[in-house]
């Protein structure tokens, strides 16, 4: 039987540079011991008191259908978190809850994109944002970031695209995969380019309790872009709760009227004894997430230190998040070849840059997510493979 060309579609087919990832998890299953730096993923579980409270929840009752808009006690507590962050209030009217970052990716390019209309997004991006576009009948155009400006996307690039119709930008700062936070210079020329062309902006913003250099900008809190930004954020990496499924959008309150309707027929809502976990989660404050912040920063320092000690690999000024990219072309070798050797030679996953589009190629991305120790010692191997190659 025919499948819709929507979801046949979806990935774009071809070569996608996750082959190292697959491999080297299946290396793990044939028993070879595996160093994993690929995925966002910390190297602890969700904290027992967050469990506790989502086992108390469950018990107590929070087990049948939920507000399909989030409960309101929730909406309020990320409301409030939002007013608290941004300086710019923020009622529970204005937020969603949805089952993860990812559902809020699809819901957002929904309100956003008719059929057929252009998205734009930024390259290198999140493995998810293309196919997130295509599936919901839009057309995935990707605009570089070069690696020259350190991962800045350019106003006029984005510009250059919006001219030829676009509905929405796609914009994600701190990001995922190249650890760059947005200055303040492009995310003023960013609000000026989408109030010229007339686009929506959707900014993830999953990354923001993780910054380490600079300030994160809320893209709403720029003139003139509340009405005209959906933010999308989650509990997954502030929270160390990937497994909750449990992330927001904040946008105009017309804008989360209509996403309600789509949660209504999409989604059904979250679990309540999830929800009820995440009330408890973001009332642990500040301290607790900077907590689970903290080793990221302290591997990522580790990661510079050893990098500074030698002149071949180049690190992209990582200012947030869990990863640190790297620029390998003083090794003469692609992104995805260099992560192939590392992985066959010293048993060391890493994400070549081709994985996360055209402008990150030539470069690995590092992801922060073992033990000090670990990590340490497969960067040694990675420096050792490239100081081999640059020879
Ligand atoms: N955006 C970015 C940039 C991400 O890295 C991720 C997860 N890796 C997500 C969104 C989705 O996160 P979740 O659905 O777990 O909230």
């Amino acid at each position: 039987m025919q499948l819709s060309r929507r979801i046949t579609g979806l990935t774009g087919g071809g070569s996608d540079g996750w082959d190292v990832y697959y491999r080297a998890k299946q290396m793990a299953a044939d028993g070879i011991p595996v160093t994993h730096l690929t995925i966002g993923e910390h190297d602890v579980g969700t904290d027992r008191s967050i469990l506790d409270a989502m086992h108390q929840a469950a018990l107590a009752g929070h087990t049948g259908y939920s507000m399909f808009t989030g409960n309101t006690n929730l909406r309020e507590a990320v409301a409030r978190r939002v007013t608290a962050q941004t300086g710019l209030h923020t009622t529970p009217d204005n937020v969603l809850i949805v089952p993860g970052g990812q559902a809020g990716l699809f819901a957002t390019h929904a309100a956003a994109c008719d059929d057929g209309a252009r998205a734009l997004f930024i390259d290198p991006y999140y493995a998810t944002y293309p196919g997130t576009i295509r599936g919901v009948g839009a057309e995935a155009v990707a605009v570089a970031a070069r690696a020259e400006r350190n991962f800045q996307p350019d106003p006029v690039d984005i510009a250059a695209e919006a001219a030829k119709g676009a509905a929405s930008l796609l914009i994600n700062s701190p990001n995922n995969p190249t650890g760059v936070i947005y200055t303040r210079e492009t995310m003023e020329g960013i609000a000026r380019v989408v109030q010229e062309h007339d686009l929506w902006l959707i900014s993830d913003e999953v990354y923001d309790t993780q910054v380490w250099e600079g300030e994160h900008i809320s893209a709403r809190t720029l003139p003139g872009m509340a009405e005209r930004t959906m933010v999308i954020g989650s509990l997954s990496k502030s929270h160390a709760m990937t497994g909750s499924r449990l992330g927001w959008i904040v946008s105009s309150e017309e804008a989360i009227h209509h996403l309600g309707n789509l949660a209504t027929h999409t989604t059904y809502g979250v679990a309540g004894f999830v929800q009820e976990a995440a009330v408890y989660a973001l009332g642990k404050g500040d301290g607790f997430e900077a907590e689970v912040a903290t080793p990221f920063r302290r591997r990522r320092d580790l990661v510079l230190e050893m990098i500074e000690g030698q002149n071949i690999l180049r690190a992209i000024p990582a200012d947030g998040g869990m990863y640190v990219m790297l620029d390998i072309r003083a090794t003469g070798l692609s992104g995805e070849a260099f992560a192939n050797r590392l992985l066959d030679e010293h048993h060391v996953a890493v994400m070549p840059g081709e994985s996360f589009g055209q402008a990150a190629a030539g470069h690995i991305r590092v992801a922060l997510t073992v033990d000090d120790e670990r990590l340490l010692a497969a960067m040694g191997h990675l420096i050792e493979l490239a100081t081999e190659l640059a020879v």
